[in-house]
């Protein structure tokens, strides 16, 4: 059978999380730029509106603001593009945990286990542009290279599907250049033997691919016949929720330290609590007046996210490290391997069907999280949980032109 997998590619990313911020930007020029005062800062991205005016990224803003001079130019927000990112990341790892995310505004989706992919990743991208108001262009296929070649067709708010009848239709035509994976360098090589299109080079003569690019010549051949067995690379997110703070007048005195060790540990239980977020590890982060740093971190029986609990080990940690001779500059406490509540149960119930170990794991978490949550907790989670597969928003077409 068939892979499905999927590659959503944001579009104009850092402009659209600035125009999602302040609405007003929508109708003007905008562009993300590196140095704005030097006229030879460079242009990181801009909008449509801006890109009409020729404006490309890596132009310089002096030659930018010649194209467009009532470009707004503005500084990168980059703590705020990556909290986007995360929104939209978590929002597909909703559907599946089958995620290669590749960078902050693309990512492969492995949807072959999913009932119904193309209305699910249709749903996905409508989701995403109108929950999070961040547009995107989404390509489908059966292999990796088609999927991100399919996301790059149509922008903005694509969506494309490659299939086995119709990639030579749609990619054997293009130039070599647009291929993925094919640089400049190499395409420049190729269009010299005549090899100037996709398609020219699905049919190439294998001995001179290899003569001129070696192995690479041969994979890109394959990939434009659709032979690409690639697999997408799930990261296992180890995340965290921390907190730290610098002191204007370093600290000495272990009740200070203690009350100031509480107040982290209080913010930090505060934004996972909102979150949802439960956590079984603790570290805490000292600095001295002299620099020198110490980190500690304790591995706990339970998922935490209490105040008290997360005092308690931050506290047990700071006293074993803290070196009473010295005085403190900045200290941190975090909430790490953190798990939304429904997942800790999501995952402890795939395996409790067959081991016996894990079964009595489960039951130690469930009792856990039902000792903290009242005993009700479990079941609300389930219904939960269940809820999400259920895709009852139905598929229009005519959702990207919206
Ligand atoms: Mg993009």
């Amino acid at each position: 059978m068939s892979r499905v997998i999927a590659h959503i590619d944001m579009n104009c990313f850092y402009a659209s999380v600035e125009e999602k911020y302040d609405t007003k930007l929508k109708d003007k020029p905008i562009a993300i730029a590196g140095s704005i005062k030097d006229r030879h800062g460079i242009i990181v991205t801009s909008n449509y509106i801006a890109r009409s005016y020729g404006i490309k990224t890596t132009m310089r803003v002096g030659e930018a603001k010649k194209l467009c001079p009532t470009l707004k130019l503005m500084k990168p927000n980059f703590e705020r593009y990556q909290e986007e990112s995360k929104k939209v990341f978590d929002l597909i790892k909703t559907y599946t945990p089958h995620v290669e995310v590749v960078s902050i505004d693309e990512a492969y989706i492995d949807l072959t286990d999913i009932n119904e992919p193309i209305k699910t990743m249709a749903l996905i991208q409508r989701r995403i542009y109108k929950e999070l108001k961040l547009p995107s262009s989404v390509g489908i296929s059966y292999n990796k290279f088609f999927s991100k070649m399919a996301s790059n067709l149509k922008k903005p708010k694509g969506f494309t599907i490659i299939n086995k009848k119709n990639y030579k239709d749609i990619l054997w035509n293009m130039d070599i250049s647009k291929m993925h994976g094919c640089g400049k360098a190499s395409s420049a090589k190729l269009k010299k033997y005549g090899i100037k299109t996709i398609g020219d080079i699905a049919q190439a003569n294998e001995i001179i691919l290899n003569s001129l690019l070696g192995v690479q010549g041969l994979r890109l051949k394959q990939k434009a016949n659709g032979e690409d067995n690639r697999k997408l690379k799930y990261t296992m997110e180890r995340k965290s929720i921390g907190n730290s703070k610098t002191y204007p007048t370093d600290l000495e005195e272990i009740d200070d330290i203690l009350v100031e060790i509480r107040k982290l540990s209080k913010k930090v239980s505060t934004r996972a609590q909102n979150r949802d977020y439960l956590g079984n590890n603790i570290s805490i982060i000292i600095k001295y007046n002299d620099f020198k740093t110490v980190t500690k971190a304790k591995k706990v029986l339970k998922y935490v996210n209490s105040e008290q609990e997360i005092y308690m080990y931050a506290s047990e940690l700071l006293l074993d490290v803290y070196d009473i001779e010295k005085k403190i500059r900045l200290l941190g406490v975090s909430l790490n391997d953190v798990e939304k509540i429904e997942n800790i149960f999501e995952q402890l119930d795939i395996f409790s069907a067959n081991n016996s170990e894990e079964v009595l794991k489960l039951n130690k978490t469930m009792k856990a999280i039902n000792d903290k949550y009242g005993k009700d907790t479990i079941v609300e989670l389930k219904k939960k949980s269940n809820k999400k597969n259920i895709i009852t928003t139905s598929f229009s077409k005519d959702f990207l032109d919206e």
